[in-house]
């Protein structure tokens, strides 16, 4: 019978506990916590936030008295360790309520003290609305504060796992979500190709953020918020900030008892998680070790390792040193929106930076069968070794089936088995659940054909560094999923013509053949070397992964030019939209008409349509491009196609059977505000109001037309060309908000100014600040296609985050208000 401490009494010292006492009945085991609670869930904190878990029992796993009456366990709760005597084998407790200090005697010492938040010393970043997340009392004070303060904007220093977690969550009380991140791409454990495709769908979700930036400081204003800048410069107010750039181990403990801590900060521990003092074991966030794939030592702070050694230690203590730890490869996930992010192994950029050879291939296939209902994307990276295709590692980014995926690979990997074990992977097959050939097994089938010769390949990140003068890009999609898209200077030779067209191709050129996702690709590869071409490559990921990692970071939704074909491959068209082209399509040329012109002619043209029939409009009028989606929203009508081309926007329209043409389509509670007038009291009055209406979580659009468009304005503007009437309103009305003239008692701009100085007295917000408070609120600004054309103002006058558009855009979303004012 021993007497065990344990330091530290969640994922890892709780384990131990518990198995300790199944193991040894007698023993006396005492367990410190310097918090309030032990054994809770952490992975669920950011989802307490979030209201995805709403009781907040629910994360406690045991509390103090039950894990006692259970288990049989002294647990001091508000009881921090403070220094270990090895010679003597005792520990120094402080008791936090009494400030008592005590020495307790052990057998045997376990040390499960986690990692803390890295806070780095910049300015200003110990306020009060910066927060961290740990646990249970950060939990607290992060959702009291959203519940008590109602924070409208809200930054997440560190994309991360835990960053991500809480974008998504914060994003689910309302709260508008920028993410700051230093790197160029979130979630560093996987590569920029993979992350290229979190990048679009965060996006869509209107997240905001900036790579390759960091915070240099915070500063608070009078008003409580926070003025976060960035190393570039760029200045972000916001409500709140959660830090979220890493976790260091905890090792003051350890390093002050002179226990062996690495270069990694991790305390030093053999396969039996002993310290380098035979008599103290430790474990979980705290230890460094060896990653099993790269042979070198790594903190890897994850649940599952921590709660995996924690029976480990246990069983060494009591039985011996039987049990060995074989490492962590770690297998991680993350839900990211409605994405999965999955991860086991090594990335590509560490087995480059480790001088490990590898070789890397990328496959997009679907997460079951295409031709069962509801099929989505997932895509697959696999690294490998190129001697005997061992597995080194693999990224999975996908909607559904992600995380039983990413398991098979951890497993084989863990087993140091090859890709050849994958390929013969035998699954649970149904068409709900996979296909015939699992994507695990087709990721791993590509391999094969990679490291067997039998296709060679290029990956998009290399294709853009590469000297092209020697090169063909052959794209081999069809004709149209040519139109949509390509990559410069590409032949398209559709794939069921290649072989009575293989006379266009040079022999004595490299060719680089891509399609959709690289599955089409290799058959053309295929057909190429027996026909004599040799120096023919594969483009890994097709033209999608191409694409994801040469797009501009936008809110286009890339994936919704998805479609899963009956023959389970990933097409850039809808095949049943390819199916309808022989539909009838009448055209008609808006092109030099202002809006609401090209709506007009829009709503005649489709009127004289029967459904089903097409209609192909062109317009140059920009704000035709939003005003067409809305148009077709509101109507039933089908949006098939929208294109924009050297100015010209082009709409493929099919006509409903089911037509709304005067229907309603939800008398909403949003708000809407036309702001015609330049009048500075005017425009307050108008963002006091649009702000009002968006603090209390309506969505708001504000429509700047004629004389309103003076109030958006930027202060410093680009040189833009104009006409000579363009020039002369530019130069006889305010150039921006700071100029707006009161509407009584201006007195020669006394008035405005006294009102100014007024406004700053009583603490209200310049109208400058309500304009970008507004922005950050999410109040939608559109400036009027049809007044700018008239009043000469170009684009690039205005400030940043206005949307163009016509009076089509705004009706739309009148029609979804029950508040419609003018000013
Ligand atoms: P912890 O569980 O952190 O426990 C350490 C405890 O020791 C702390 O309660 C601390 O107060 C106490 N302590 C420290 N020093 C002393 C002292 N001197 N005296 C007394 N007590 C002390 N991992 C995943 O795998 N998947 C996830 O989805 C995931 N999500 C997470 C989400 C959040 C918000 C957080 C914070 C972590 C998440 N993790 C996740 C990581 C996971 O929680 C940790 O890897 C795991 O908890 C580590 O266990 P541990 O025992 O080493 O440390």
């Amino acid at each position: 019978m021993g007497t065990y401490l344990i330091v530290g009494g969640v994922a890892g010292g709780a384990t131990v506990a518990a198995r300790l006492r199944r193991n040894d009945e007698k023993s006396k085991i005492i367990l410190f916590e310097r918090g309030d609670y032990i054994s809770y869930a952490n992975c669920g904190l950011p989802y307490y936030i979030g209201n995805t878990i709403t009781e907040r029992e629910k994360l406690f796993v045991q509390t103090p008295e039950s894990f006692n009456k259970r288990f049989n366990v002294d647990i001091r709760i508000k009881s921090e360790v403070t220094k270990i005597n090895r010679d003597q084998k005792t520990v120094e407790v402080k008791n936090l309520s009494t400030g008592e200090i005590y020495k307790e005697k052990y057998d045997k010492l376990i040390l499960s003290p986690g990692a803390a938040p890295i806070k780095p010393p910049i300015p200003g970043i110990n306020d009060d609305r910066i927060f961290t997340l740990r646990n249970v009392p950060d939990t607290d004070k992060i959702k009291n504060f959203i519940e008590e303060k109602r924070p409208r904007r809200a930054i997440i220093v560190g994309a991360g796992f835990i960053g991500l977690e809480m974008a998504e969550n914060l994003h689910a009380k309302g709260i508008f979500v920028t993410i700051v991140e230093m790197a160029d791409q979130v979630m560093n454990v996987i590569d920029y190709e993979m992350a290229a495709e979190v990048h679009q769908h965060l996006k869509t979700k209107k997240v905001e953020f900036y790579l390759k930036d960091g915070v240099s400081s915070f500063i608070k204003r009078q008003d409580e918020r926070i003025v976060v800048k960035l190393n570039s410069g760029k200045e972000i107010l916001t409500d709140m900030v959660i830090l979220s750039i890493g976790v260091k181990p905890e090792n003051s403990l350890a390093k002050d008892a002179n226990l062996k801590v690495g270069i990694t900060g991790g305390i030093e521990v053999n396969d039996f998680l002993q310290t380098s003092d035979n008599d103290i074991y430790a474990l979980g966030d705290a230890i460094e070790f060896t990653n099993p794939i790269i042979n070198k030592k790594l903190v890897i702070p994850l649940a599952g390792p921590a709660n995996k050694q924690g029976r480990i230690v246990a069983d060494n203590i009591v039985g011996g040193n039987n049990s060995k730890y074989t490492g962590t490869i770690g297998t991680a996930i993350a839900k990211v929106f409605d994405l999965t992010v999955g991860s086991t192994g090594v990335s590509e950029k560490i087995l480059k930076k480790e001088n490990i050879p590898y070789l890397a291939s990328i496959t997009h296939s679907s997460s079951h069968a295409g031709y069962y209902p509801n099929a989505l994307p997932l895509t697959i990276k696999l690294l490998f070794s190129p001697t005997d295709g061992k597995i080194l590692g693999s990224q999975i980014v996908g909607y559904e089936g992600v995380d039983k995926r990413v398991d098979v690979i951890a497993m084989l990997i863990k087993c140091g088995k090859t890709i050849y074990e994958l390929m013969e992977f035998e699954h649970s097959y149904a068409p709900p659940y996979s296909s015939a050939k699992d994507p695990v097994n087709i990721a791993a089938m590509a391999a094969e054909n990679i490291l067997k010769g039998k296709v060679k390949i290029v990956h998009s990140t290399d294709l853009l560094k590469m000297d092209m003068a020697n090169t063909l890009l052959l794209d081999i999609r069809t004709t149209d999923e040519f139109s949509l898209g390509s990559i410069e200077t590409a032949k398209n030779i559709p794939l069921d013509d290649l072989r009575n067209r293989l006379g266009e191709l040079p022999k004595d050129k490299k060719i680089i053949v891509f399609c959709g996702v690289g599955l089409r690709a290799y058959v053309a590869c295929r057909i190429l070397y027996q026909n004599n071409f040799t120096e023919v490559y594969n483009l890994s990921g097709g033209y999608k992964t191409y694409e994801h990692i040469t797009q501009k970071q936008s809110n286009e939704d890339i994936f919704e030019k998805d479609f899963i074909g009956n023959d389970d491959h990933i097409y850039q068209t809808n095949p049943n939209q390819q199916e309808n082209v022989t539909k009838k399509i009448i055209e008609a040329n808006a092109c030099g008409l202002q809006c609401p012109g090209p709506i007009q002619r829009l709503k005649l043209e489709m009127e004289k349509l029967n459904p089903g029939e097409r209609l192909k409009i062109t317009a140059s009028d920009q704000g035709f491009y939003p005003d067409v989606k809305a148009w077709c929203n509101v109507t039933g009508n089908i949006l098939i196609s929208l294109d924009e081309s050297k100015g010209i926007i082009t709409a493929l329209i099919e006509k409903s059977a089911k037509l709304q043409y005067s229907q309603t389509v939800c008398a909403g509670n949003n708000k809407t505000l036309i702001v015609f007038s330049d009048d500075f009291d005017k425009a307050l009055a108008s963002f006091v109001i649009a702000n009002g209406a968006a603090s209390m979580n309506k969505k708001v659009t504000m429509f700047f037309t004629f004389w309103g468009l003076d109030v958006i304005k930027k202060a410093k503007k680009p040189k833009v060309k104009k006409d000579f009437l363009g020039s002369m309103f530019s130069g006889m009305l305010p150039n921006n908000s700071k100029k707006l003239k009161m509407s009584k008692l201006n007195m020669a701009g006394l008035g405005t100014a006294m009102m100014r100085m007024r406004m700053k007295d009583k603490n209200v917000d310049s109208l400058e600040i309500m304009i970008q408070t507004a922005i950050s609120n999410g109040v939608e600004l559109i400036a009027c296609q049809m007044s700018m054309d008239m009043m000469g103002v170009k684009k690039e006058e205005l400030i940043d985050g206005v949307r163009i558009g016509g009076v089509a855009t705004y009706l739309e979303e009148a029609e979804k208000s029950n508040l419609n004012l003018f000013v």
